[in-house]
């Protein structure tokens, strides 16, 4: 069953999902590859940002950690004259406030011990730094940006830190400034100058994958887990790659080092959320195209139809070939391209072939081979449709006189000659409305629609006076015998009617042959005795 209504999708509908489906592979195919070409555009786009902005960032840093080394590298100069330790306790000052790149000043001497500290919110002037970086400091006696380390007061912080060195060359001391990681500082600021509405956030490590910065404070201090970008920043690389956080989240990374202090910045963001911009991208895309999709659907629907009318019209005419108004329907089809007409010229010609074919078989179911007049089965049909459509009628019958003998003596096919030209005479003495037919061997019968007893009398005699005179070819002449009855003033029924006219026609003979009986005739004997 299914084959068979698979089956009756008609070309429209097969035009139709053609179409659809070329649509909607092609724009499926559209979007699809469009998609993702948006996709690693974005993503690109996103690393490369990501990269200019750590780069830019990185560069900003390490200028501000350069400034603030010169600062100090000022100072320094300032208090390497003579007596200029004497000088500790403004400069500091100085640099704390006119500067903002400290958190806070602190000048010690040779030994360590604290000359000059701002803001003076503990009071170690006078004490001697044991800390690791003094101790590093005074050893190393020259300029350097500390690991970060919780301060004296508690602060996660970087110390940067100057030699004073006196113009003779005597190491005096060092000038070092502090800025806190956590609290609010110059590098805070500068870091934290970030506009985080689209989820992107940049983190800054130092060479021990210790965070510098974060924009969740709570981690900053934090040791991170080492991870390809932060390797590679760690080495001094700069770049741009796709990796996943420490919350598991795939991330856009760009990463630049601040060389000066060995430390790394990492700008990303959430893959997804760079990617967000793509689904409405998509979704304005479809809104684009549906408009002109769906007109482009309507076009190839009025087109499918036109191209289907046609030969669905065709195909409607083809399955009633035999009906008569078959080629007038074939005729009215519109087939306004090459393939339909070339079948509705097939159509055309199919039907003339089998309409002639079919009258042909008519005429010869119908006709008599010999004389081609009708035969008693189209005699049968005429007289049916007489008694159907009340048609009165007069019927002849005739039988050729002593036929036997021009047989005998001509040969019978002689006297199937006498039989054609007997039915020419007969022919051309009845009117169109008339029908001749031939009944027997040698009896013949002529129906005269409309016509009286008497007049179908007078016609029986104009017929036997012509075959009477006509001269037959080699045997000269022959005479017939008639009879004539009405329908329906001699009998009600036509057979009735018939076998009236045929008695007649035996009363004729018996009566000497060669005349024509119209009337009862009192005295005669049927007979079907050869005379
Ligand atoms: P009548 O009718 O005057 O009594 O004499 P008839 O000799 O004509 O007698 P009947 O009508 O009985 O004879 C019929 C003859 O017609 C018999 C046969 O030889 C001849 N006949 C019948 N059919 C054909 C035919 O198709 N062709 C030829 N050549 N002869 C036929
Ligand atoms: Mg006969
Ligand atoms: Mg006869």
């Amino acid at each position: 069953m299914s084959g068979k209504s698979l089956l009756k999708i008609d070309l429209r509908g097969l035009i139709l999902l053609l179409a659809a489906a070329t649509a909607l592979i092609t724009l499926g195919n559209a979007l699809y590859s469009s998609y993702r070409v948006q996709r690693q555009q974005l993503i690109d786009n996103t690393l490369e940002a990501n990269r200019i902005y750590a780069a830019k960032l990185a560069a900003s840093t390490d200028q501000f950690l350069h400034s603030a080394q010169q600062q100090l590298a000022y100072s320094a100069g300032m208090m390497s004259k003579p007596d200029g330790l004497g000088r500790a306790v403004e400069e500091v000052e100085r640099l704390k406030s006119q500067t903002d790149s400290f958190n806070s000043v602190t000048v010690a001497d040779a030994t360590g011990k604290v000359i000059a500290i701002s803001p003076e919110t503990i009071q170690i002037v006078g004490n001697t730094l044991t800390s690791v970086n003094a101790q590093r400091a005074l050893t190393e006696q020259k300029p350097f940006i500390s690991q970060p380390f919780v301060s004296f007061a508690g602060n996660l912080v970087v110390f940067i830190s100057h030699p004073i060195v006196s113009d003779t060359g005597t190491y005096l001391g060092f000038i070092g400034g502090t800025i806190y990681l956590k609290q609010k500082s110059m590098l805070h600021s500068l870091l934290g100058s970030h506009f985080y509405t689209d989820s992107s956030y940049i983190y800054v490590v130092d060479e021990n994958r210790r965070l510098l910065y974060h924009p969740d404070a709570n981690r900053i201090g934090e040791a991170v887990g080492p991870n390809t970008v932060i390797d590679a920043v760690i080495r001094g690389e700069s770049g741009k790659s796709q990796v996943v956080n420490t919350a598991s989240v795939e991330m856009l990374a760009g990463y630049a080092p601040i060389t000066s202090a060995h430390w790394g910045i990492i700008s990303q963001q959430p893959i997804e959320t760079s990617l967000l911009a793509l689904n409405t991208l998509m979704l304005n895309m479809l809104k684009g195209i549906l408009p002109v999709g769906l007109l482009g659907m309507f076009a190839i629907w009025w087109l499918a139809r036109l191209i289907s009318r046609p030969l669905g019209q065709l195909a409607d005419c083809a399955k009633n070939m035999d009906s008569p108004e078959a080629q007038g329907k074939i005729r009215e089809v519109k087939s306004w391209y090459f393939e339909s007409t070339q079948i509705k010229r097939a159509l055309l010609l199919g039907i003339s072939l089998l309409q002639s074919k079919i009258g042909k078989l008519n005429k010869d179911a119908q006709t008599d081979p010999l004389t081609g007049l009708l035969n008693r089965r189209a005699m049968a049909q005429v007289l049916e449709t007489y008694r159907s459509e009340q048609t009165a009628f007069s019927v002849v019958v005739l039988d050729i006189d002593h036929f036997k003998r021009v047989n005998d003596t001509y040969g019978h096919d002689t006297g199937d000659k006498v039989l054609v030209q007997l039915s020419k005479i007969m022919q051309k003495h009845s009117r169109e409305a008339d029908s001749v037919c031939r009944v027997g061997g040698e009896e013949f019968l002529i129906l005269l629609p409309g016509t009286s007893l008497e007049a179908a009398g007078n016609f029986a005699e104009r017929l036997r006076l012509a075959v009477e005179q006509a001269s037959m070819a080699l045997i000269g002449h022959i005479t017939i015998s008639l009879g004539v009855a009405h329908w329906p003033d001699d009998a009600k029924e036509l057979s009735e009617t018939l076998k009236l006219a045929d008695d007649r026609m035996y009363q004729a003979k018996q009566l000497g042959r060669n005349r024509v009986v119209a009337h009862a005739v009192e005295g005669t004997v049927h007979s079907c005795e050869p005379q």
